[in-house]
């Protein structure tokens, strides 16, 4: 029988959707390292309706303390990686021989932890609560899924607000069939959002959080709102993947990769999730599709054979989309678009909290 003394060693770097799945995954497998710069999981698709309803909050901040049953989740800020070790900032090195990075991406305030700290997380996620009850007037620069999901989150629990919702594009998700923006923007209208579509915000005080201001719009027209969120993006993590050699970004930021996620001259050091540049979008989605590969393939190599034996990663054609509007409504395109009840099942009443609680071995 084999010991953990002989098993392969697996550093894997980031403990959010990529990390924490694919070293419980491997845990059985390998000598897991997990190492995460903060103390606790954040689950992002739920900070939206936190500012609604605070309580959530304790529901979707999970420690990672009984994630792994063999290996270990090691706090700490990775600061270089090498084919053959992980280094952390305080000096401490972890030996490997596959390594995993999953940095993700950062978030303006208060949807995703700004750095370390989950207390101050909690706060900034508390303040805005807090300032959000207060504001009369809205408005939410950038109407991707999260820009969207807000204006319906809070039109929905707080309907006598004043809320704009601004996209640069002439359509709400305009990368998906025409149905799917046409009937959100139907609904957001009817729970009194005003849609303000193809102007572009010229003057954003500030892309880091939110702001008591004004925007002004490429036909110069003047929002004043009690309350502006900038919500134009996620920021991938790539300082660490830099410091592997032979490393090339794309214009979105992330990190090229190989048809094998292995983003340098290391064979053995591979990427995933939001950092990596593979054809997929920045989502849980995506990761979805990935983790089932990337697993596969950690699998395989473990036992000692090649990797280039295996099928290359391939991305998703177009991903499906849950876009809940609140609750109890919204729409989603699953290959084919769809509507509430489907949109309320699949992700809105839950936002997926009993299935994150009972992968970080907590009860409901
Ligand atoms: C508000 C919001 C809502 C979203 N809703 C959805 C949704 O409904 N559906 C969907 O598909 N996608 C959604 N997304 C996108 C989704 O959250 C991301 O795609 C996902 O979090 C990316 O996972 P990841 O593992 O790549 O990185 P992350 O989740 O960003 O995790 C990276 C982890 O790495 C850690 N880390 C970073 N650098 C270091 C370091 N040097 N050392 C140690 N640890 C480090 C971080 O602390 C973090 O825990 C949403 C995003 C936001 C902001």
């Amino acid at each position: 029988m084999r010991t953990r003394i002989d098993m392969k060693k697996v550093v894997i770097v980031g403990g959010g959707y990529v990390g924490f799945e694919v070293a419980q995954e491997l845990d059985a497998y390998a000598d897991v390292t997990l190492i995460e710069q903060r103390e606790a999981f954040v689950q992002p698709p739920a900070t939206i309706r936190a500012l609604l309803d605070p309580a959530l909050l304790d529901q979707i901040i999970l420690p990672y303390d009984h994630l792994l049953k063999n290996g270990r989740v090691v706090r700490g800020r990775a600061v270089s990686v090498s084919q053959s070790e992980v280094r952390l900032q305080d000096g401490t090195a972890h030996p490997a021989d596959f390594i995993i990075l999953a940095t993700g991406s950062s978030y303006a305030a208060p949807f995703k932890p700004a750095a370390d700290s989950i207390a101050a997380f909690r706060k900034a996620s508390s303040d805005v609560s807090a300032q959000l009850a207060m504001a009369k007037s809205v408005a939410i620069v950038g109407a991707g899924a999260v820009g969207t999901e807000l204006a319906g989150e809070i039109a929905v629990a707080q309907p006598e607000k004043d809320i704009t919702l601004i996209s640069s594009d002439t359509a709400l998700f305009p990368m998906y069939p025409a149905k799917l923006g046409a009937e959100l923007k139907r609904k957001l209208e009817r729970l009194g959002v005003s849609v303000v579509l193809g102007q572009r915000a010229q003057d954003l005080q500030r892309m880091d959080m939110p702001y008591a201001g004004s925007v002004t719009l490429t036909d110069g027209q003047v929002v004043a709102a009690d309350l502006v969120f900038p919500v134009i993006g996620s920021k991938p993590n790539t300082s660490l993947v830099q410091t592997l050699p032979g490393v090339k970004s794309t214009p979105s930021g992330r990190v090229k990769t190989d048809k094998w996620m292995r983003p340098s001259t290391c064979p053995n050091v591979f990427i995933a999730g939001d950092i990596a540049d593979v054809g997929d979008g920045m989502t849980i989605v995506a990761i979805s599709r990935q983790n089932p590969w990337l697993i596969k393939t950690l699998k395989h190599a473990l036992k000692g054979k090649p990797v280039e034996d295996l099928k290359p990663y391939s991305p998703w054609k177009k991903a499906p989309i849950l876009v809940p509007l609140g609750p109890s409504i919204g729409n989603s395109w699953l290959f084919v678009t769809v509507g509430d009840w489907i949109t309320r099942k699949m992700k809105g009443k839950e936002l997926f909290i009993p299935k994150y609680r009972k992968a970080f071995g907590l009860t409901r």
